[in-house]
């Protein structure tokens, strides 16, 4: 079952349904979902569920991992919606791939970012999407971003580490099929930004899948921000989130309903959040993930 919706208001037109929804993941977190057989919607294959962290107050969105892919439940469901994406894209009219094929040329396959780059994540993505990745962190010191390619190399993934500032990228107007981006726009102060850099590099029809906390309230709430002297007014108590560089990185936002505004305001043509909710696959309530159209 998919819920997606554009707004606040018609979240709350669909209120039954989300109800239902609820009440019987709350029933299945009950269960214990721990070693529960799932076909995954990534594998596609039967496999377990494990559960990381204290099993007192289990985290579903983040704990709850598919012994196949290794994935938590936020990456599986946004994955899938990303592979659902990039699916829609076609590589060339008929009958050019199979011209193509027989001068041994393949198409070109879509080309998306991924806010991140030293990360599991990024590693499943390059055995298993079909696509041209681009990767890159936040990371000016090539020092630590050596550090960052060794580690990608350690999880078993390709390629080097590069810089890249999701505020002002590097990539052609229109020159990318997909934008990836999983928990980094909280930690972005100008996200605003962010966005705009996310629909500049997209190509009209290309599409941004992204999660970040997400309240499920009207409103952003705001939970730092920077000072006019250059730094940091905490508005809430600090949050901060793991990080393979710093061990630790301060989350500014926690979104509302509200930030599918500034992805129309940045010219996005559909913003919705969507919510892929299927407990035979693992997918309890809550798996809210941000789908956006150039
Ligand atoms: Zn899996």
């Amino acid at each position: 079952m998919r819920f997606c919706f554009p707004d606040w208001e018609s979240r709350h037109g669909d209120q039954d349904a989300l109800a239902q929804a609820w009440l019987a993941s709350q029933e299945f977190a009950a269960r214990g979902p721990d070693g529960l057989a799932t076909e995954c919607v990534l594998c596609g294959t039967q496999a377990r569920l494990k559960l990381h962290g204290d099993p007192a107050s289990p985290d579903f969105r983040e704990g709850l991992v598919c012994t196949g892919c290794g994935l938590n439940t936020r990456l599986r469901a946004s994955l899938k919606l990303l592979r659902e994406q990039l699916a829609r894209w076609q590589p060339a009219p008929a009958p050019l791939p199979d011209l193509l094929a027989r001068l041994g040329l393949r198409p070109r396959l879509p080309r998306v970012y991924v806010t991140e780059q030293a990360t599991a994540t990024f590693v499943w993505m390059q055995r298993h999407l079909q696509a041209e990745l681009h990767g890159g962190e936040f990371e000016p010191d090539w020092r630590r971003r050596r550090g960052l390619t060794h580690a990608l190399r350690r999880m078993g993934g390709r390629g080097r580490v590069v810089f890249r500032d999701l505020t002002a990228l590097d990539f052609a107007d229109a020159s990318l099929d997909g934008v990836a981006s999983f928990d980094v726009l909280e930690h972005v102060p100008d996200y605003q930004a962010a966005i705009g850099e996310m629909y500049r590099v997209l190509r009209p029809g290309g599409a941004c899948v992204a999660t970040f906390p997400f309240t499920d309230q009207p409103t952003t709430l705001v939970r730092a921000r920077l000072a006019a002297d250059g730094g940091i007014e905490h508005l809430a108590p600090p949050e901060y989130h793991g990080d393979p560089i710093s061990g630790g990185i301060l989350c500014y936002y926690h979104f509302g309903w509200d930030v599918l505004d500034r992805f129309r305001e940045a010219g996005f043509s559909q913003a919705c959040m969507a919510m892929p909710y299927s407990l035979e696959h693992g997918l309890p309530y809550g798996m809210w993930t941000l789908v956006a159209i150039r």
